[in-house]
């Protein structure tokens, strides 16, 4: 089945066509997820960013892809303001918590995984390189880009010259000219146009920072988006295939990571750029500069399931905005419990329609439908056509597209392979009328600690 997903690079949807062939085994997909920093709690709204990417990555494994995937963790280099000015966030954390910046990103980065667990992100395999754990890779680029021309020296840094780069601005077609004639506000004076943006900054000489490190052109700081570069870099290779981000990553972030990575190894960085949309609170984005934010906890202590969160998420597809409200919240958790209790009443042993997977399947693959691939559960659970256990296998099979279920139902409907074997034996045998050998089988079944009940669908398994 065509995956097809909305590429920002081209403005367009585009059928999905991986780097990778498959020469032996399953394709691979390379996926970069820009990381949280962790210099505060994660907000519900930057949370919207990892659940989108699990999906992706729910999508991948569901169509068969062997998938690689990079979270990172930016522990170093994240300026108050994109546009590298302002504080280290992880500087003002320090100061504000009186901690070590190395405490400060232990505390949010596994506050960070907690959440993860919390909302059924799926992180089996997943890589969470640390920007400090790479910064000899960070140097090898800046001094790539030097040695090519791209750099230049000011008093605070090592800057990259986004002149010299002519498809600056591509991702997502930013007014480069409108900002270059000014309208990019509180830019350096010493930069040699408005988008350039740093690669190392220099320690300033009248604090210490506790992050620094040597590098060729003095005791410094990486900027924060050279940091993608590299890992991106070292984890998936120069050129990979999906790259994700929130939608405010677009015209900063991402179009200084493909200048610099495209700068220094002259082939094309990512092939897909995808980008969620911002979750808003009473019209304005959820932001910790803006205090108007929600974490996960918060959420928690109103007797709210994260798993409710996730439901209200996917209730929208991940390039629209959603408003956050409290009501909307609680209307979300009533559905998800309301799901999770009736597919508890249906019983084990069914098998899954695959015509119904197959087309939650193709809505989550048509750019991430997930209010679709919702309804069509909802549509399932009121479809008197199939038998109950029927019903309970498909939605079970759907639901590694949507990790809604809670894993208590998901275990309990997992029918050991050994069994099912048996089953379709007993099958076959009463296809032929053998119905001493059907008997024995069910005997068999019974040993296994199963019980087989026939219907007019098929047959059901309960676990004894
Ligand atoms: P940060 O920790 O600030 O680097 O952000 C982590 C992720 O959250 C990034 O992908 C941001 O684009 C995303 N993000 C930030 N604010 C929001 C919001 N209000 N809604 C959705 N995503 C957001
Ligand atoms: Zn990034």
């Amino acid at each position: 089945m065509n995956i097809f997903l909305h590429n920002t690079l081209t403005g367009k949807k585009e059928v999905f066509t991986p780097i990778s062939k498959p020469f032996f085994g399953r394709p691979k997909v390379g996926m970069y997820h820009c990381g949280p920093t962790v210099y505060n709690y994660p907000h519900i709204g930057n949370l919207r960013a990892y659940v989108f990417a699990d999906t992706l990555k729910r999508l991948m494994k569901a169509s068969g892809y062997k998938v690689e995937q990079v979270i990172n963790i930016t522990d170093v280099g994240h300026l108050v303001s994109d546009a590298d000015t302002g504080e280290d966030k992880m500087e003002k954390a320090r100061a504000r918590e009186g901690k070590s910046a190395q405490d400060i990103a232990n505390f949010y980065t596994q506050i960070f995984f907690k959440n993860l667990k919390d909302l059924n992100i799926d992180t089996e395999k997943t890589h969470f390189p640390k920007a400090t754990e790479y910064i000899p890779e960070q140097i090898a680029i800046v001094k790539t880009l030097e040695k090519k021309g791209f750099t230049y020296k000011t008093s605070d840094g090592i800057y990259f010259d986004t002149s010299r780069f002519p498809h600056y601005g591509k991702l997502g077609n930013i007014d480069i000219q409108g900002i270059r004639e000014g309208e990019r506000i509180g830019t350096h004076a010493e930069k040699k146009n408005p988008t350039d943006f740093a690669l190392w900054k220099f320690s300033p000489s009248d604090h210490k920072r506790e992050q620094e490190w040597p590098s060729p052109w003095g005791v410094g700081f990486p900027g924060w988006h050279i940091e993608c570069s590299a890992m991106s870099k070292a984890l998936l290779g120069t050129t990979f295939d999906i790259h994700t981000g929130g939608i405010d990553h677009i015209p900063v972030h991402h179009n200084n990571e493909i200048a610099q990575s495209e700068s220094a190894h002259d082939k094309e960085f990512v092939h897909y750029w995808l980008h969620s949309a911002f979750v808003t609170i009473e019209g304005s984005k959820m932001a910790k500069s803006e205090g108007n934010f929600l974490t996960l906890q918060s959420i928690k202590e109103k007797n709210i399931s994260p798993l409710a969160y996730r439901y209200f998420l996917l209730g929208a597809r991940y390039s629209t905005p959603l408003n956050f409200t409290w009501e909307a919240l609680e209307a979300a958790q009533t559905a998800y419990k309301r799901m999770n209790s009736n597919v508890a009443e249906l019983p084990n042993g069914g098998r899954a329609r695959t015509d119904l997977v197959q087309k939650a399947l193709s809505f989550i693959s048509d750019d991430l439908d997930t209010p679709k691939a919702l309804a069509l559960v909802w549509d399932i659970l009121k479809d008197d056509t199939l038998s109950p256990a029927d019903k309970k296998a498909t939605i079970v099979k759907i639901d590694a597209l949507l990790g809604l279920l809670t894993k208590e139902q998901e275990k309990a409907s997992v029918i050991p392979p050994a069994v099912q074997a048996l089953a379709l034996e007993r099958q076959n045998a009463r296809v032929q009328k053998d119905w001493k050998k059907s008997d024995e089988l069910r005997d068999k079944i019974k040993a296994e600690g199963f019980e087989i009940k026939d219907t007019p669908h098929g047959y059901t398994l309960t676990q004894l």
